[in-house]
């Protein structure tokens, strides 16, 4: 079959060894965030008290705490000024769950302090779902019909999914640091249960190291390809 030839190659060990990074990323930070979980923290604070206590200390009073349901779902909407804690972090009074909660507030704060990085993810993000959305169909369709640039369009547009996947480190290194400091700061953690709550956002934050690892694979395999017709067809 021609799509079996065309994407079925030697280059197919790219996308096993990505989906292989993916895989061990996400198990990690599932297995943290249960080990933790387990640990209550001893104020007995619940994330969503403790979301407050931090967004009230940074002078933030326009942001609405919602609770999501799903596994790990939380995160900060900057359009709506909504910071939405799952199941798992809005009620439960874990090292876990504080480390997360502090984190999404972590974002509220970059929003408040125009921290450069997120405004730059914020305008990148519809960009971003159009090239992930448009960049495969049209290097399927310029190998198929054997116009070069067409492929190589789709490839700048994948490229442009790769640098989203970029800029969004800095964003998620700097919330956990933030929620660090802050869960530090205002005693709201100490000791050991920092200690938790800091291999629960640096797992988190290995996720986000390991999708830009998986793209810029699959970036180079689409280049491998591309280049490969090319030479084919010329
Ligand atoms: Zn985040």
């Amino acid at each position: 079959m021609f799509y079996h030839s065309l994407f079925y190659d030697s280059t197919y060990i790219l996308v096993i060894i990505g989906a292989i990074i993916s895989a061990i990323a996400s198990w990690n930070v599932n297995s943290t965030f249960k080990k933790y979980s387990k640990v209550r923290n001893s104020r007995n604070i619940t994330g969503r008290q403790a979301a407050e206590m931090i967004l009230q200390s940074a002078g933030i009073y326009d942001v609405t705490i919602e609770r999501i349901s799903g596994n790990l779902t939380d995160h900060y909407s900057p359009n709506e000024k909504v910071l939405r804690l799952s199941d798992s972090v809005y009620n439960a009074t874990s090292v876990a769950a504080l480390g997360v909660a502090a984190h999404e507030c972590g974002h509220a704060i970059q929003h408040q302090v125009d921290y450069g990085p997120l405004t730059l993810r914020s305008i990148s993000v519809p960009v971003a779902r159009f090239g992930s959305w448009l960049s495969w169909p049209l290097i399927l369709l310029g190998i198929i019909l054997g116009r070069m640039p067409l492929a190589e369009l789709g490839i700048i547009l994948f490229i442009g999914v790769v640098l989203f996947q970029l800029i969004t480190l800095p964003v998620e290194f700097d919330a956990s640091k933030r929620a660090i400091k802050i869960l530090d700061g205002n005693g709201i953690l100490g000791g050991e249960e920092l200690t938790g709550a800091k291999k629960v956002l640096s797992a988190a934050a290995m996720t986000y190291v390991a999708a830009l690892f998986t793209s810029i694979l699959q970036l180079l395999r689409l280049v491998l390809i591309v280049q490969g017709n090319g030479r084919r067809r010329s």
